[in-house]
């Protein structure tokens, strides 16, 4: 289908019309057929298009780098189709084509949002104030550490409500650490203890957390084993229900489907913040960094273990497709088995978002 966000998917679906699609070529699937138009999918895109302003009609100083095509908004800023600009491009006339006979400018010019360049807005509405990254990173480092003033921690609550997740009592997940032939016993695969924690992505130094991946292989991968290394790999099961943040979503949550909590253009001043989040948490240190290097998301996640979520999911960057998880409280699992695997090859990726 031309389309991955998954309100529309689902009003398309609910049509039950099966054929061909001639936009992207996919034969047998749930089609829309333009000529029979339907109000709920044309209300949604409405909504959305309400939030750009064609160009001629933006005041003189709004700067021409935030002034682009349609297409390319839709493609490059919003999750919502899988086909290319030019097919975007002549499905948006398809789909909304009142709006593009009673206002062509919005297709066929650049076109702006204005709120962007409203700097009481950007402090209101931006998670981070109108602030760079760089700046919160700078100021958490060395300025203010406990009491930064860099997020409006009420926005990214919402968003995270929407990137929350949960796993089902009894799901396992796995943990590795090198070892000897003989392995580990059970109760040596846990977290390390209060007080005597190091620093990690998720937690500062002193403050236990179990990390844990989704498979065996990204566990393996993420220790880092070496060939000839031995490695206990335990699996853990979940003693009861529990809700994460699913931080891999962050960037991807459905505009359409939180418009009571969050509107369109508070979605598209925040998309750049919320991705950039997923993608520290994800990024490993490097030999040459410092703990220091580890406060700005673990400021992230402090917040997130606060609003009550038991824990974080953030994607591998050692192991393709992979999921991490990092468990707040590791009383939630037990571990019920160990194995020993010895490694007699490892295949390293080269992850391309994960280099500098
Ligand atoms: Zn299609």
């Amino acid at each position: 289908m031309c389309f991955k966000d998954p309100e529309i998917k689902a009003i398309i679906e609910g049509l039950q019309v099966i054929g061909d699609c001639d936009v992207c070529g996919k034969s047998h699937v749930y089609i829309y057929d333009t000529g029979e138009p339907n109000t709920d999918l044309i209300q949604l895109f409405d909504g959305l298009l309400d939030i750009y302003i064609p160009s001629a009609n933006l005041p003189d100083h709004f700067p021409k780098e935030k002034r682009d095509f349609l297409r390319n908004e839709l493609f490059e800023k919003w999750n919502i189709f899988n086909i290319e600009k030019e097919k975007i491009e002549r499905l948006m006339k398809n789909i909304c084509k009142q709006r593009y006979e009673e206002n062509p400018s919005v297709f066929d010019e650049p076109v702006g949002i204005l709120s962007t360049e409203d700097e009481s807005y950007i402090k209101n509405n931006s998670i981070l104030k109108g602030y760079a990254w760089e700046d919160f990173v700078k100021g958490i480092k060395g300025d203010n550490r406990f009491h930064t003033d860099f997020f409006n921690l009420e926005i990214l609550n919402t968003f995270l409500k929407y990137a929350q997740k949960s796993y089902e009592k009894g799901t396992i997940f796995f943990r590795a650490r090198i070892s000897d032939v003989g392995g580990l016993e059970r109760n040596k695969m846990g977290a390390p203890p209060v007080g005597i924690a190091t620093d990690g992505r998720v937690n500062a130094s002193g403050i236990s957390c179990l990390y844990l991946s989704s498979e065996r292989e990204t566990t393996i991968h993420e220790i880092r084993a070496g060939t000839h290394d031995y490695v206990t790999i335990g699996n853990f099961r979940l003693k009861e229900d529990i809700s994460v943040v699913n931080l891999m979503k962050l960037h991807q949550i459905c505009p359409f489907r939180t418009t009571d909590d969050i509107d369109f253009i508070q979605h598209a001043v925040n998309r750049k913040h919320l991705e950039k989040i997923g993608n520290e948490i994800a990024r490993p240190l490097r030999r040459q960094d410092s703990p220091l290097d580890y406060l700005p998301t673990q400021y992230i996640s402090d917040f997130i273990k606060s609003k009550g979520y038991q824990g974080i999911e953030y994607k591998s960057t050692m192991y393709e497709n992979g999921k991490n998880l990092a468990i707040f409280n590791e009383d939630l699992l037990e571990c019920i088995d160990v194995s020993v695997v010895k490694i007699k090859e490892i295949n390293y990726r080269h992850n391309p978002e994960s280099v500098e």
